[in-house]
């Protein structure tokens, strides 16, 4: 074995890890319940905990948690030791059964929109042995990990699992029926696959703490341009400096020893900027996958000197930061239901799947559009070099052509064979890559997958996929429906492959997707434009999404009112938080040091005027500074008053960040260059805090 073989997965505790640990009984069950869905039983839980924790003991391990994803998008879990202390003094240490199923966090700490106030605060976390548990070892010791899924006394998911789980039910059941009405007799189970593509930036930490915009908002609030920004396009896919270098090799090696496959690193677009993506996988260990990530990032770049920004736009005017978020659904004997396939049938059967997208992303563009919404992201959707608020889908020539023509009702002949009654299934062998890759696009079919590239960088992926899965599901459910009904089942799918084509072809888009154009046109499709993520996030009340999500059981009328409140808030947190900074950083920071400099230069005004010379120069300056600076201050005033007002708002929480987004944000935006002005004319040494091109190009 080599060496990244033999450590990749050692702090997993993996299929092999179990089939050696446990009984043979034991392990069959358990597959079954990862396999197929089948409820766990007491018995092997508190055989598999004992195994468990004897491995993890062995490894160094003092402490186990149960890991969860509350809905603020990061993970939690509180640290319990296995030691148990004995009446004489000692102590042994002891993991249950009971112990490794279930964990009673306080739920009414987490973000939990209303579902769970202080007095009646229980939650639970409960062991998703889908996805393995596994060892983190750093300066605090070794720590089992044990994944779970969170909800409260009443059974309400409080996390992003929960539901991603539920859709990923959803959408196998609804798909099989799809395939059994299409011949296919043996896939059991359909499974979401998903690989993450994570975009970074790294700047140096003595720079970072001298940023308060940056350690308290995640991004800078202010900035003027430097002289040289991304125009070069001298970044993306450049050599890698070696400090860099050397923290992506840890990170690699952090990932790899907990079975995270980080496969490809690279320089992004932006000075600074840099992206990984591991090999995909099931959907919700990609999910926890991607948190790892974006966990050892921040952790192994403080080791360097260096830290790590998850934030989507952490500099105005360059490249922001996004996932890329690379789906498709595959059956459990590795059928990919997104490949195009060699065969007419295979071509009909992905078409069919090939509509089920269509149709469901453009009915539920506005569910799509909320699955991508943070509040960072308000400043990169539409921005330098991000796909555009607006939801479409990019299918390349070759498969619009076809599409086109399906819809037209004409024959298609594939080349060379002969003609069949159906018309459809006769489609050319479709090729991968047999068109141009476009990387404008929030949504693109990449060969067989397709890839959602509106996620934020610092999100978990989960709300992305869990949507993604739902409407999936049900496309696939009223495609089976008619199928069913039908007599002629390949007549069947063609009628819908053609309807669907017909009814919702405005939401394919293989043009430039940043283009000014593309926003009119699709204006005049109809399609949606939400450009802030408060616009979006109202539409997740809306009848039509709470029975789309109630329909397959994968949120509750309380949940979706609980997760519509947790983004209110997380917006309305964030922006003040936002505001508050900068008032902070311009009353205390900006206002002495530009005064300083001002009584510097009318002393050497005096001065120079005392001596004879006329000090043009410097009274011009001082004027100019004079000027913006009562200016800059008048705003920040404005801004300090919107502050207070929004503290003090007694509305509900959606008028309360309609207020924000209209108001504070775009006061702070007048501000900001008002100081971005001040930034470009002071002295150097007076500027406060480091430049933009001092943490860019450091
Ligand atoms: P690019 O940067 O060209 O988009 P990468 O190779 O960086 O591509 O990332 C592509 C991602 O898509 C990887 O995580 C890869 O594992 C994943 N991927 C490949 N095939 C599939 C598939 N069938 N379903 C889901 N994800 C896939
Ligand atoms: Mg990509």
């Amino acid at each position: 074995m080599s060496k990244i073989t033999q450590s990749f997965g050692v702090n997993v505790f993996n299929d092999v890890v179990m089939r050696e640990r446990l009984p043979k009984s034991i392990y069959v069950k358990l597959r079954k319940t990862i396999d197929e869905g089948v409820a766990l039983d007491a018995e092997v839980a508190e055989v598999v905990a004992n195994a468990m924790k004897d491995w993890a003991i062995e490894k160094g391990a003092t402490h186990f948690t149960h890991w969860f994803q509350p809905m603020n998008g990061r993970t939690a879990g509180k640290l319990e030791s296995f030691i148990s202390p004995k009446k004489e003094g000692t102590a042994i240490t002891e993991f249950s059964g009971k112990e490794l199923i279930k964990g009673e966090p306080d739920a009414s700490s987490f973000p939990n929109g209303g579902l769970r106030t202080t007095f009646e605060a229980r939650g639970y976390t409960v062991w998703d042995c889908t996805s393995y548990a596994f060892l983190v070892e750093d300066e605090g010791g070794a720590v089992l990990y044990i994944p779970t899924a969170f909800c409260s006394y009443t059974g309400d998911a409080l996390d992003k699992k929960t539901p991603l789980l539920r859709s990923m039910e959803a959408v196998s059941k609804e798909a099989l029926r799809v395939l059994r009405l299409l011949g296919n007799g043996v896939s059991s189970r359909v499974i979401p696959m998903v690989g993450a593509e994570q975009e970074y930036f790294l700047i140096d930490k003595e720079i970072f703490k001298r940023r308060k915009d940056l350690i308290y908002a995640g991004r800078t609030l202010i900035g003027a341009k430097p002289p040289k920004g991304q125009e070069l396009e001298d970044h993306y896919f450049g050599s890698i400096n070696e400090k860099v270098a050397a923290f992506m090799k840890e990170i690699d090696e952090e990932l790899w020893k907990v079975g995270v496959s980080a496969r490809t690193k690279h320089k992004e677009v932006a000075p600074n900027q840099y992206e990984i993506a591991p090999v995909f996988t099931n959907a919700n260990v990609a999910a926890d996958h991607n948190q790892i990530i974006m966990e050892t990032l921040l952790k192994v770049a403080n080791r360097h000197g260096l830290v790590c920004l998850l934030h989507e736009k952490p500099f105005k005017g360059v490249n922001g930061s996004g996932k890329h978020v690379n789906f498709s659904l595959m059956t459990n004997d590795g059928i990919n239901l997104f490949d195009p396939g060699k065969t007419p049938h295979d071509n009909l059967q992905f078409l069919l799947f090939l509509a089920a997208v269509i149709k469901g992303v453009d009915e539920y563009q506005d569910l799509i559009r909320i699955s991508a919404s943070n509040p960072g992201n308000d400043h990169r959707l539409g921005a330098n070099e991000a796909p555009p608020a607006i939801v479409s889908i990019f299918l390349g020539e070759q498969l619009t052509e076809i599409l086109e023509q399906i819809e037209k009702g004409e024959i298609i002949s594939s080349r060379g064979r002969e003609k069949l009654e159906t018309g459809v299934i006769t489609l050319p062998v479709l090729k991968k890559d047999t068109t141009d890759r476009n990387r404008t696009s929030p949504f693109a079919f990449t060969g067989n997958k397709f890839e959602f590239r509106m996620v934020p960088s610092s999100a978990s992926i989960s709300d992305a996929v869990t949507v993604l899965n739902t409407i999936l599901a049900d496309k696939l459910g009223e495609f089976a429906d008619r199928l069913q009904n039908s007599k002629d089942v390949i007549k069947e799918a063609k009628n819908i492959i053609r309807e669907t084509v017909k009814e919702h072809k405005r939401i394919i888009f293989n043009g430039d997707g940043y283009s000014k154009e593309w926003i009119e046109e699709a204006e005049r499709r109809g399609l949606l434009n939400l450009k802030s993520s408060v616009d979006a996030i109202k539409y997740l009340i809306s009848k039509k999404n709470m029975d789309l999500f109630e329909r397959h059981k994968v949120l509750n009328k309380n949940e979706i009112f609980s997760r519509y409140e947790v983004m209110l808030e997380g917006y309305i947190k964030q922006l003040l938080i936002e505001a508050r900074t900068m008032v902070e950083i311009f009353v205390k920071d900006i206002v002495p040091s530009v005064s300083r400099y001002m009584k510097d230069l009318a002393k050497a005004s005096f001065e120079l005027k005392n001596m004879g010379f006329n000090a043009e120069v410097q009274l011009d300056l001082l004027r100019t500074i004079d000027e913006l600076f009562k200016r800059a201050n008048n705003q920040c005033d404005a801004l300090k008053k919107l502050i207070s007002q929004a503290e003090s708002f007694e509305e509900d929480s959606y008028n309360k960040a309609c207020f924000i987004k209209d108001n504070i944000f775009t006061q702070m935006e007048t501000l900001r260059e008002l100081i971005d002005d001040l930034e470009k004319i002071l002295d150097r040494n007076y500027w406060p805090m480091p430049t933009y091109g001092e943490i860019m190009f450091n």
